[in-house]
Order: structure tokens, then sequence, then C-alpha cells
């Protein structure tokens, strides 16, 4: 496997937290801690890295015109399948392209298991973003009682399989995080044995459902109490090409941290 092809990316999940004001002081830090250091106003203004945030719909749009300067792109934690319509509470995907974003995350383990989203509504909701021009980053991942089971494998397949169904054609790099439910939040993250087989299992996947180059392009992350101390070696591994960070990535200085560690 050929990693140098694959730039690394460094994500952050922000879920229900930093509302506008505490975006744009987050932006400016950002920004300010970035420039002080070479090889991070680099990656921030370069692109060296892929740096991604997810802020709560309410912050997208500061986000993105704080940010506008840098190469940090926006996505949004969620969206609804159809364009516009009678979906109170719900955003669509050429709303969420007029406030900025490029990417936006696709079954995140908390929409499955708080908010009852299903397989089938996975796919809608990344044909839509394929459709409507913005990158999913479909997240996957099993229960500790599945895991505890033998059904990782099992469970990876099913959700990316539903996923992309059978008709669904990505049109850029496919974006998927292995996010394990029980290491979301909790402090427990895999091993870096443990995260890279998952993200190995899951390119082979791509490449059988795909062709060989999609999966080589394919950008796989792991996601899962991912902070600035154990990030170097989760990034070190062949298949894992970045992190989608959930806590450690609501302060500036720690996001920053962890985006050092995947400079190469
Ligand atoms: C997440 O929400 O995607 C996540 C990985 O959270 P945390 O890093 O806090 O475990």
């Amino acid at each position: 496997m050929i990693a140098e092809n694959r730039r690394m990316v460094v994500a952050g999940n922000w879920k229900m937290n930093l509302g506008v004001e505490e975006t744009r002081s987050y932006a400016k830090t950002l920004i300010e801690l970035a420039s002080r250091k070479k090889e991070l106003k680099h990656a921030l203004f370069a692109g060296d890295l892929e740096l991604i945030l997810f802020p709560p719909g309410i912050s997208i749009y500061i986000a993105y015109t704080e940010l506008k300067s840098t190469s940090v792109a926006i996505g949004a934690q969620n969206v609804h399948w159809e364009p516009k319509g009678a979906y109170t509470g719900e955003i669509s995907v050429p709303m969420i392209v007029e406030a900025g974003c490029r990417y936006a995350l696709v079954g995140h383990s908390e929409r499955r298991h708080v908010f009852g989203e299903t397989i089938d509504m996975t796919s809608k909701k990344l044909a839509a973003c394929i459709e409507g021009g913005v990158t999913p980053m479909l997240c996957i991942g099993e229960t500790e009682t599945e895991r505890k089971q033998g059904l990782t494998e099992k469970v990876l397949f099913e959700q990316f399989k539903g996923a992309f169904g059978n008709k669904i054609v990505p049109t850029g790099n496919i974006y998927i995080a292995y996010e394990p439910v029980w290491a979301i939040g909790t402090g427990n993250t895999a091993t870096p044995d443990d995260a890279e087989s998952a993200c190995r299992f899951v390119r082979e996947k791509i490449a059988e459902r795909f062709d060989a180059e999609t999966s080589h392009k394919a950008r796989i992350l792991y996601g899962g109490s991912v902070n600035p101390e154990n990030a170097e070696e989760l990034l070190s591994q062949n298949n894992v090409d970045g992190v989608l960070v959930g806590g450690a990535s609501l302060k500036p200085d720690a996001f920053l941290s962890i985006a050092s560690s995947a400079i190469r």
C-alpha cells in the first residue's frame, strides 16, 4: 500500500458544542496558535494535511467565514436526504453547501444509536451528499457486545455495504471513519493494531465493492477517544489515513497537537 498518495486527514466532530461566538473565538485561536509554528502554519494554510471541522449546524457558517483564509474545510454533522420540505429540525445538502460545507458526517454512531438512524437512512443521506456535491464521511463501527461476540467485521461490512447499496457510485475519494461505539467518548481507545486491522478490512471491502484504485485512494480514519497522547501511534498505522476526533477537538491547542502528529 503506497501511503504517500493519501494526504492525512485530521477531523474534529464538535457534536452539540460550541455556539456562534465560541466558534468565532475557536477559529481565531486556531489561526493564531498555528501561525506560531512553521509546520502547523504550513498545514493550516498550504493544506499539507486535510483538516476538517464539523461544527453544530448553527455554527457552520461562522466557522466557514472565519476559516476561509485557511485550508480548513467545514462539514456538517448530519443532513437530510431531501433538498427541502416539511422536515422540521432538519438541514438539507443544498443548505449546508450554501453555508460553506464540503463534507458531511453520515451514520455517526450517536445518530444510529441515540436517534435510531437506520442503514437505509445512511444510504439515502450518502446518495444525497454525492448528488449535491458534498463528500460524505461514512461512520461505521461495532458496539461492545458485538465486539465480544466476534461480530466486528460482520457489522462493519453490513454498515458499509448497506450505506453504499448497489447503485451508489462515489464521485470523489471515499471517506470512511471506523469508530467503534465502545471507544467513543469513553477514554477506551482501540489499540493501534485493532484500528489497523479494522481499517485494512474496510479497505479490502472497498476494493471488492469498487476497484483497487478506489480502495487505494479511499481515506479511512480511526475515531474513538483520540487525544494528543495516542494520536501519533494510531496515525502511524499503514491503513489509518487520519483521525476523527470528538472531545479533544473542542480545544484548538489539543486539535493542533493531534494535527502535528499527522505531519509527515
Ligand atoms: C466522535 O464523536 O466521532 C468521537 C470520536 O468522539 P471522541 O473522540 O470524544 O471519542
